[in-house]
């Protein structure tokens, strides 16, 4: 009838969630794109207001900061309190009216895209061309994740009666390279499954999470629900993550923090419960059926954008049989990576960016160390005394098994590898311990199958670049090392709903 029919229509938008996600692990992407979402348009300001105002404002002082600062375990237990207080009566509003809040949310953060942007420039070195889509994704995840709460209402009678029941208290640990979107992203779908949420902002741009959180308050979410804190002690850190008031932990960062955060919790009621995205080491592979005008500019773009400071970022390129003897394809290559203009983010004309902090560890191997087999094509150099400013590096032979093939480095640094075919391509990107994004450049369909088929990577895209994924249209996360907990992908179909636990109906929780 149609009630059965209107049900069946409904399991086949959203999903059985009493069944766990539906997701498959693997999502391919391909373009063209639908119109909904926005976070695309990192060539260029989206609102010719923002770059008028940009090429003044782009600040180089950091805002006072206003969160609350932690110094004791005592006060972490305080703010643990708190949150449990308060979220009883914002779980009981229905989802329209969360929802109502998060799209309110939305235009809230549309009204500060200017602040959102310079402070982004300011603490982070962020540029303004990538700046301003970071802040129409943390947009969307509002629209998005607004949509997810209204659904939550009938989804629970629709799957066999299960009911859903949201944590009562998330903590939110966000990265430094995306200061809003994530933040904003994780704390969004919390408060859409009627959480309360603790968000404690990464060290180096607090500013940014507390200037998009102000624009959450502004729209309603009311202060005891979401707090905002801060604390420089490792252990008020720790009692944090492990306090057993915390419910779920949403972790953006280094695979080994969400090894650490995990062993802090064990023992925790309930499992460790941290849903982790977390490092990547991600390659594209450029066949010679690739259009090589249009794999070099999105190799660049995915390899130097935000100088190489993503978990999703490009650091290697496979070139397969002749692309690894074009003279063509190597000439632009370095081309493209030589004319990158790096700078500050004051100067609007700057391609890319400084990096967080003078690079040490891994990243300063990486831009000083030649290992066996490999050569500059374009050899990274500091620009200035400050440390952070570096030229990018283009580094050739890198091969199987080395450190740069297997090792996350977070920086300005791209590596070539050649094999003869895709297969091959296909173990080199699969050889590593993470599985977070990956590409491919062929114009060949029986290629694009093959490589769809075979790689390991959460986020496959084909004929783009592999960083910028959209909200709704390329859910976000990975496999292997690069992700910890249940896996539904942030901005996808079940992110919300699998924040909470699912039971049939008159089963406690
Ligand atoms: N979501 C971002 C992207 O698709 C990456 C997030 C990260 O680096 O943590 O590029």
């Amino acid at each position: 009838g149609a009630m059965a029919d209107q049900e069946r229509r409904f399991r086949d938008s959203v999903g059985d969630l009493a069944a766990g996600p539906t997701e498959p692990r693997r999502t391919a992407h391909r373009p063209p794109a639908g119109p909904r979402f926005t976070n695309t348009t990192d060539s260029d300001p989206a609102l010719p207001e923002t770059r008028a105002w940009a090429a003044d404002a782009v600040a180089t002082t950091p805002p006072a900061l206003t969160s609350r600062m932690l110094g004791s375990a005592a006060e972490v237990d305080d703010v643990v309190a708190t949150g449990r207080d308060a979220q009883p009566v914002w779980a009981a509003r229905p989802g329209r009216e969360r929802a109502a809040v998060l799209r309110r949310a939305a235009d809230e953060l549309e009204a500060r895209r200017g602040a959102l942007v310079t402070v982004m420039a300011a603490e982070g070195g962020k540029t303004v061309a990538e700046a301003d889509p970071e802040v129409s994704e943390a947009i969307d995840f509002a629209r998005y994740y607004a949509d997810r709460a209204e659904e939550l209402d009938g989804r629970g009678l629709l799957t066999d009666g299960a009911v859903f029941t949201p944590p009562v208290l998330t903590l939110v640990t966000p990265p430094w390279n995306f200061p809003v979107a994530i933040p904003t992203g994780g704390v969004l779908a919390a408060l859409a499954a009627g959480s309360a949420v603790v968000i404690k902002p990464a060290h180096p741009v607090p500013g940014c999470t507390e200037t998009a959180m102000a624009a959450l308050h502004a729209a309603g979410v009311p202060g005891d629900v979401l707090q905002v804190v801060r604390t420089d002690e490792r252990e008020v850190g720790r009692a944090l993550v492990s306090h057993e008031g915390v419910d779920t932990v949403i972790l953006t960062g280094a695979a080994e923090t969400a090894e650490m955060f995990a062993s802090w919790r064990t023992g925790r009621p309930g499992g460790p419960r941290v849903l982790g995205e977390t490092s990547g080491k991600n390659s594209l592979v450029i066949t010679p059926a690739a259009d090589y005008d249009l794999a070099v500019a999105d190799l660049v773009r995915s390899a130097f954008g935000h100088a190489g400071q993503k978990c999703s970022a490009a650091s290697l390129v496979i070139l397969v049989g002749s692309a690894g003897r074009s003279e063509r394809l190597h000439r632009q290559l370095v081309d493209a990576v030589t004319s990158l203009r790096v700078g500050w983010p004051t100067d609007l004309g700057t391609t890319m960016g400084p990096v967080i902090e003078p690079p040490t560890g891994k990243l300063h191997r990486a831009q000083t160390t030649l290992d066996a087999g490999e050569s500059w094509l374009v050899e990274p150099r500091s620009l200035d005394d400050t440390g952070r400013l570096w030229s990018p590096g283009l580094k050739d032979g890198v091969a199987a098994g080395s450190f740069f093939h297997q090792t996350e480095c977070f920086g300005p640094v791209l590596g070539i590898m050649r094999v003869e075919t895709l297969a091959e391509a296909v173990e080199l990107q699969n050889a590593t311990a993470y599985g977070l994004t990956g590409g491919l450049h062929s114009l060949d369909e029986t290629e694009i199958e093959y490589w769809l088929d075979h790689v390991e990577v959460g986020n496959a895209y084909v004929n783009r670049h592999i960083t910028g994924a959209i909200v709704q249209r390329q859910p976000f996360g990975g496999w292997k090392a690069s992700a910890m907990g249940p896996g539904a992908k942030a901005g996808g179909p079940n992110y919300v709903a699998e924040l909470g636990t699912w039971a049939p109906d008159g089963v406690p929780t």
